[in-house]
């Protein structure tokens, strides 16, 4: 049975590592990005190193304090935030001291990472040595590599480089009891055995907490190319895609879905971002060539344009002639979330579906939902995994709250649907706590057991993020 956070396990606390181990338990800690849950917590700290931690992990072990690992608490499903009805008061473990690079090896295409290191400045390390880090999210200027592990994070670049998981060699993390797992291999083949350091990535701290991690580099494409295409349907910018692969020898780096509804959105609530076209298209896509010295990523995508046009896919589009307008493009993706939530989405969904099954789920879903509500649907996401954010808004002019009540039910509908379909309820945010009940209903019945016995032979006393993934 856990306990909350008391004056005498800080005392003890702060006995061992000193009063400066304490942050303020301040906002940053306490609510989401969607603001959908109000967290507590007994208190936070944040270790300056992977002993810190380890000391940390032990107290809570002996007091029995439950303890959420937190990295720049992007997170959108309620990993990093626990509310007050949902357990005693919990130690928030911040890695934001351990954000130093320990090393790089660009001959081998390797930087080892703290945990708390911001996506961007490993961004940012990689690109001082020529390299590319290719994991790349809206929150990256924010979220921390271990966040990213933890969720085994995805984002724009998956169809190209894969998710965290495919860019990570090695962790060192800390387990339940204090002990530290030194994993920081830099080796591509290693078949010794279990694959532990890839049951830590996507478990969000439920298993473990990451502290560092060897990761894996690319050269950086010598030109890149970006457009936004306007297609007729979805099923249209499926068809488009195998295209630009043939064409580009597999270097479509991003292929992203706009849909009228989104673009909108951002003309409506953001316009100081540019929009490409002067009227909103009902569907578009963001497309991304990366590519060798010797290929020029502009013919490349006219000669897109024109192939889908002959075939009845493309009916206009821009090319960006500069970094500047490359970067509008990619500014009009990247305000989605933002028009998103100026608009205030009912409900959102984060789902997959195989990709042969996506141009029909998109519009089946929509006229199932809109047979329980006459509201709005903003599909939009990274098309070429196969994974959608397919979120729902209110009628023009009405406010969430006002339609709070169909919630549920289209979450079921959607979450059945692609549960139909063959896909996936959480393409790439995780389980958190807020779809907990979600795996429940839809996992494999095995793997679930599966899933359990691991979190007890890893965590038997339930002190690592209690509530987050199993219930
Ligand atoms: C605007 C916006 C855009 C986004 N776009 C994308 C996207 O394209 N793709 C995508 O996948 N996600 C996206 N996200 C979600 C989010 O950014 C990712 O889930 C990110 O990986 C979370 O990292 P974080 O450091 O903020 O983690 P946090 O939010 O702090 O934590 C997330 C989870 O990881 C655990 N955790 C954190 N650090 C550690 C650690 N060191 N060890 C063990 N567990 C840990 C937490 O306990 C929690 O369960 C987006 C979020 C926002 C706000």
């Amino acid at each position: 049975m856990l306990q909350p956070v008391t004056p005498e396990f800080i005392a003890t606390l702060t006995e061992t590592l000193g009063e400066d181990i304490l942050r303020p338990a301040d906002a940053l800690y306490l609510e989401e990005p969607r603001k959908r849950i109000a967290g507590h917590a007994g208190a936070v700290v944040a270790p300056r190193n992977t002993q810190e931690v380890s000391d940390v992990l032990k107290l809570c072990s002996e007091y029995l304090i439950g303890v959420i690992p937190f990295g720049g608490g992007t997170g959108l499903v309620g990993g990093q935030i626990m509310a007050a009805d949902q357990g005693p008061a919990p130690l928030i473990l911040s890695l934001e001291r351990m954000n130093t690079m320990r090393a790089i090896y660009p001959s081998e295409n390797v930087l080892v990472a703290e945990a708390g290191m911001t996506l961007a400045s490993i961004q940012e390390e990689a690109e001082k040595e020529s390299r590319l880090f290719p994991l790349s999210l809206a929150s990256e200027g924010s979220c921390r590599i271990g966040g990213n592990l933890a969720t085994n994070a995805g984002g724009v670049n998956v169809l190209r480089y894969g998710n965290t998981r495919d860019l990570c060699l090695g962790v060192e993390a800390v387990l339940a009891d204090g002990s530290v797992l030194n994993n920081l291999s830099r080796l591509r083949k290693d078949n010794t055995g279990y694959d532990v350091k890839n049951l830590l990535i996507g478990s969000e701290g439920t298993l473990g907490v990451i502290t560092a991690a060897s990761l894996r580099l690319s050269p950086r494409p010598a030109r890149v190319g970006t457009a936004v295409l306007v297609v007729r349907d979805p099923a249209a910018a499926l068809e488009l895609l195998g295209i630009a692969r043939d064409l580009s020898g597999d270097g479509v780096s991003a292929f992203e879905l706009l849909s009228g509804t989104g673009v909108g959105f951002v003309r409506d609530t953001l316009p100081e971002i540019h929009q490409p076209f002067a009227d909103v298209p009902e569907w578009s896509v963001l497309v991304e060539f990366g590519l060798p010295a010797a290929l020029d990523p502009e013919a490349l995508l006219e000669q897109l344009f024109v192939q889908g046009a002959e075939a009845g896919l493309v009916s206009d589009g821009v090319i960006a002639q500069s970094l500047a307008q490359r970067n509008q493009l990619w500014s009009l993706r990247e305000h989605i979330p933002a028009a998103n939530k100026k608009v205030g989405a009912i409900v959102s969904h984060d789902i997959s579906l195989p990709l042969s099954a996506l141009a029909e789920f998109i519009p089946h879903g929509m006229a199932k939902i809109a047979e329980i509500a006459p509201v709005r649907v903003n599909c939009f996401g990274h098309l070429g995994d196969g994974n959608l954010h397919y979120n729902v808004f209110p009628p023009v002019g009405e406010t969430r709250e006002a339609w709070a009540h169909v919630r549920d039910d289209i979450e079921r509908l959607v979450h059945d649907l692609v549960h139909d379909y063959g896909g996936s309820f959480s393409a790439e945010h995780g389980i958190g706590r807020m779809k907990a009940n979600e795996l429940i209903r839809y996992a494999d019945p095995t793997r679930y057991r599966v899933m359990k016995q691991m979190k007890a032979a890893l965590d038997p006393l339930g002190i690592l993020n209690p509530g987050a993934v199993l219930t």
